[in-house]
C-alpha cells in the first residue's frame, strides 16, 4: 500500500520519529507534570472551524481561547493553508506549546469520493475497501487533517433511518470484518506516516436502533442484543487499535451514550481494554440537558466527563465547570489526568510534537488530491458496490450497437452520484452516467431528463416515452437525491420517491426492455417496480467515478458482484427486517390447519423483496458437493465446510460464497442463521473451484443470559450459498 506515495512525495511523506509505546508514555507523563488545570482542561476542548459552527463563535473568539491554551482541538479546518495558520496560534502562543489535533469527516473518501459506506459494503471485498481508505487517509492527511470521525460501524436494521449510508449493514460479522479493514486502512502500521491518518469508531453505541427509524430518537436494546448484534463491530475496531471512538447521541436504555459510565468505562476501557480517547458526538454533552438527565451545564459536565467522554465536540460545556466541579469533589482529578493524557498520546504518536507543520503542506496538498490511480480505484471499488437484483430477457449487458433512450434526472446530476459526507468532493469533478453512456455508445444514446427525484411534476413524461419509442432500450436512472440519506434525512416512507416509478411504469407501456439504474442511499422497498422492470441495477450513491463504473457494468465490460448487505423489504410496515432474526413459537407452515395464527402479516408475505446477500452476476454460479467435514466438533478442534462452485455461464465472474450457521437450541433463543463466514471467488467461464471454510468454537459463541460468551454444546446446522436463503447443507455437533 506504501505503493500508492509516488517516490516524489518520499521525503514529504517521510514518518516522523516512530516512538515506541513507552517513550510516549513517559513524554505525556512529563508533560502532564508541567500542566496547569486550566491547560489540561483546554485539551478536552475542541472548537468546529470558524464559520462552520451554528454556536456563538467568531473566528476571534476561538482564536483567543487557542493562544490562550483552552483549545486541543479544531474539526472542520481544512487545507494546508488554514491548518498552518491556526496551528501557528497554538504552537506559537501558548506557554507549553501543544500542538492541535484537527479532526474532520472523512466519510467515504476526501476529495476522491468513493461509493457511499453501505454500497461498499455490498462488494465484501475487505482488501479493496481497505485500499479506498487508504486512499482517503492520504487525501485528509494532505489537507492537513489529522484525524477522520470515521468508521461509522453502526450496524443498521431499520432503513428510515438515513445513516443506513453511512453503515455496513445489518450484519455484525460483515460489519466487524470491514470495521477492521477501515480502521487499518485509515491507520496503517504506523501514525506518524503522513499517508495515515487517526480513525475514530461511532457512534457508540446502537445509534442506528433509533425508535421509528427517527435520527437522534431514544433507543431501549436489551443488554444481549447490545453485545450480540451492536457491539461486535465496535470490538472489532479495538481489537484493530483504533485510536478514538466516538458517543453517540442517543439515549440508551435510559442514560443517553454521552453520560453512560457502563458503555464508555466499564464496557470500552475495562472489558476491551481501549485506550485511545472518546470524543463526544456535536454537543452531545450539552444536549444531556435536553435529554432531561442534567440539570444544569455543571451536571453535564460532571456527567460525561466521569461516563469517560474524554472531549466535548464544540458542546462549551467542559471548560470552567470542570475545574469546579474537581474542587468540589464531584470529578476526579485521575479522571482529568487520565483523559488529557489519552489526548496527549494521541498527539505523540502522529508525531505533531516532532513537527505540528507537518501535515501542511501545500505543495503536496495540491499534488495529492484526485490522482488518477486514486479515481482508478474509486472506479474499481463502485463495480465492485453496484448489485444486480433483476436481469430477464438479456437485457443486461447492453448489445454494443444498441439505440438508447436514457432518463431520469439522477443520469446527469454529479451532486447525487457523491451522496451525503462527500468530504471536499466536488460536483464538477465527478462524471454523470451520462457523460459516462455518451462516450461508450457514440451517436446512440437520446437522453430526455423526463422526470424530477421529487415532486409531482409529469410535464416530461411525453418526451421520455417519445424517446423510448424511438430506442432499443430504455436506460431510467431512478431513486432518492443524495439529500434523502444522511444525517438527520430519516423517511416513513421507503419508496422512490416523486412520480418517478409512475413513468417507468408508462415506459413499461412502450414495450421496449427497461432497464432501471437505482440510486439510493437506503433499501428502497420497490413494490410494483420491480416487475415494471427487466433489468435493476442498485448503484447506491457511487461517487466520483459512478458514472464510467455504472456504465462499466451496463456494458459487460465488468460483471456485478455486489451482494446486499442489507435486507430490503417489500413495504415500509416490515420494517425491521433483517435475516438473522429470532425463530418464533408459531412459524409459518402452509401445510397447518391454524395457519392463521401463525407469526405472519395478512397483507404481505413475511419474506423480503431481496434478502441480504442477495446479487446476481452476468454469469451462472452453481454450487454442488458440499461438505461438513465431521460429524462433531470439540473445543480444541476446527470444522471445515467446504463446497465446490462452478461457473457455468459464457462470462468470467465473482461470486462472494456466504456461509450460515444456525445453532438449533441454546440457553436463550438464538437467531435463525448467522453469517459466518464469505470469500469472493473469481471463475473463468467453465472453471470449478473448491471453497473450503474454516469454523472454530469460538464462532459459534453467543452471550448467555449471564452475558457469559462461550459456545453451547448442541447440534448445529450449516447452510451455504450465494445469499441469506442459502439451502442447509449439513450439520454437525458440537461437543464440551
Ligand atoms: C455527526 C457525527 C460527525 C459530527 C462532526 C455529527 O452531527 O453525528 O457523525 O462526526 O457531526 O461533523
Amino acid at each position: 500500500r506504501a505503493l500508492l506515495i509516488p517516490a516524489v512525495f518520499a521525503a514529504m511523506t517521510a514518518p516522523a520519529a516512530q516512538l515506541d509505546e513507552a517513550t510516549v508514555q513517559a513524554k505525556v507523563a512529563a508533560l502532564l507534570a508541567q500542566m496547569t488545570q486550566e491547560e489540561k482542561i483546554g485539551q478536552l476542548i475542541q472548537y468546529s472551524q470558524p464559520g462552520a459552527e451554528t454556536g456563538p463563535a467568531t473566528r476571534s473568539d476561538v482564536a483567543k481561547e487557542i493562544r490562550a491554551g483552552r483549545c486541543g482541538s479544531i474539526l472542520n479546518a481544512v487545507g494546508a493553508e488554514q491548518t498552518r495558520a491556526m496551528q501557528q496560534l497554538a504552537v506559537e502562543h501558548t506557554r507549553l506549546k501543544i500542538p492541535l489535533i484537527f479532526g474532520f469527516d472523512t466519510i467515504h473518501g476526501f476529495r476522491t469520493i468513493f461509493p457511499i459506506n453501505l454500497a461498499q459494503a455490498a462488494s465484501w471485498d475487505l482488501a479493496a475497501i481497505e485500499l479506498s481508505e487508504r486512499i482517503a487517509a492520504t487525501e485528509t492527511a494532505a489537507a492537513g487533517i489529522h484525524w477522520t470521525f470515521a468508521p461509522m460501524v453502526d450496524i443498521t436494521r431499520d432503513p428510515r433511518w438515513g445513516r443506513v449510508m453511512e453503515g455496513s449493514g445489518e450484519d455484525p460479522w460483515l460489519g466487524s470484518a470491514i470495521a477492521r479493514a477501515r480502521v487499518h486502512g485509515f491507520q496503517g502500521d504506523d501514525l506518524s506516516r503522513l499517508d495515515t491518518v487517526l480513525a475514530c469508531a461511532k457512534h457508540f453505541a446502537a445509534y442506528g436502533a433509533a425508535q421509528a427509524g427517527r435520527d437522534y430518537f431514544t433507543t431501549e436494546v436489551p443488554e444481549i442484543t447490545l453485545r450480540d448484534i451492536y457491539f461486535p463491530p465496535f470490538k472489532a475496531a479495538v481489537d484493530a487499535g483504533v485510536g478514538s471512538f466516538m458517543a453517540a447521541f442517543n439515549d440508551l436504555n435510559g442514560v443517553p451514550a454521552s453520560a453512560n459510565r457502563w458503555l464508555m468505562t466499564d464496557v470500552l476501557r475495562h472489558e476491551w481494554g481501549f485506550s485511545g480517547f472518546v470524543v463526544s458526538d456535536w454537543q452531545s454533552v450539552k444536549e444531556l440537558l435536553a435529554h432531561g438527565i442534567a440539570a444544569d451545564p455543571a451536571e453535564a459536565a460532571r456527567l460525561g466527563l466521569n461516563a469517560g467522554v474524554d472531549m466535548d465536540m464544540e458542546g462549551r460545556i467542559y471548560g470552567p465547570q470542570v475545574a469546579d466541579q474537581i474542587k468540589a469533589g464531584a470529578i476526579d482529578q485521575r479522571r482529568l489526568d487520565e483523559a488529557v493524557s489519552a489526548i496527549l498520546a494521541a498527539k505523540f504518536r502522529l508525531g505533531l510534537f516532532e513537527d505540528p507543520y507537518r501535515y501542511s503542506n501545500e505543495q503536496r496538498e495540491k499534488e495529492t488530491m484526485l490522482r488518477p490511480e486514486h479515481l482508478e480505484v474509486a472506479r474499481d471499488l463502485a463495480r465492485k458496490s453496484c448489485v444486480l437484483l433483476k436481469n430477464e430477457n438479456a437485457a443486461l449487458p447492453l448489445r454494443a450497437n444498441a439505440k438508447i433512450a436514457l432518463i431520469g434526472q439522477l443520469a446527469h446530476t454529479t451532486r447525487d452520484l457523491l451522496g451525503e459526507w462527500r468530504g471536499r468532493g466536488q460536483e464538477e469533478e465527478a462524471i454523470s452516467i451520462q457523460t459516462a453512456l455518451e462516450e461508450a455508445f457514440p451517436q446512440r444514446v437520446t437522453y430526455v431528463e423526463g422526470v424530477k427525484t421529487m415532486g409531482p411534476d409529469r410535464s416530461g413524461f411525453a418526451a421520455a416515452i417519445a424517446a423510448a419509442e424511438q430506442a432499443d432500450v430504455v436506460v431510467a436512472v431512478m431513486g432518492e437525491g443524495w439529500f434523502l440519506s444522511g444525517e438527520a434525512a430519516s423517511r416513513t416512507s421507503l419508496d422512490i420517491p416523486g412520480v418517478q416509478a409512475e413513468l417507468l411504469h408508462e415506459l413499461r407501456q412502450t414495450g421496449k426492455p427497461v432497464v432501471l439504474v437505482l440510486m439510493t442511499g437506503r433499501p428502497l422497498a420497490l413494490g410494483p417496480v420491480v416487475e415494471d422492470v427487466d433489468a435493476l441495477l442498485l448503484a447506491w450513491f457511487p461517487g466520483t467515478m459512478g458514472g464510467p463504473a455504472v456504465v462499466d457494468l451496463l456494458t459487460g465490460k465488468f460483471n456485478p458482484s455486489g451482494k446486499l448487505p442489507v435486507t430490503f423489504p417489500r413495504n415500509v410496515g416490515q420494517v425491521p427486517i433483517f435475516y438473522n432474526h429470532k425463530m418464533t413459537g408459531r412459524p409459518i407452515d402452509p401445510k397447518d390447519p391454524d395457519y392463521r395464527f401463525r407469526s405472519r402479516y395478512v397483507d404481505s408475505p413475511n419474506s423480503p423483496q431481496f434478502p441480504f446477500g442477495f446479487g446476481l452476476s452476468y454469469t451462472k454460479f452453481d454450487y454442488s458437493k458440499a461438505k461438513v467435514r465431521s460429524k462433531t466438533l470439540q473445543p480444541d478442534g476446527v470444522q471445515q465446510v467446504s463446497v465446490r462452485l462452478s461457473n457455468e455461464g459464457k462470462r468470467e465472474g465473482t461470486e462472494v460464497v456466504q456461509l450460515y450457521v444456525r445453532d438449533v437450541a441454546g440457553s436463550v433463543t438464538r437467531p435463525v442463521r448467522e453469517l459466518k463466514g464469505f470469500q469472493r471467488v473469481t471463475l473463468k467461464p467453465g472453471e470449478s473451484r473448491d471453497v473450503t471454510f474454516t469454523l472454530r468454537p469460538m464462532d459459534l459463541a453467543f452471550h448467555h443470559a449471564d452475558m457469559k460468551f462461550a459456545p453451547e454444546a448442541g447440534e448445529f446446522e450449516v447452510f451455504v450459498g450465494g445469499d441469506s436463503t442459502a439451502p442447509k447443507v449439513g450439520g454437525f455437533e458440537y461437543r464440551e
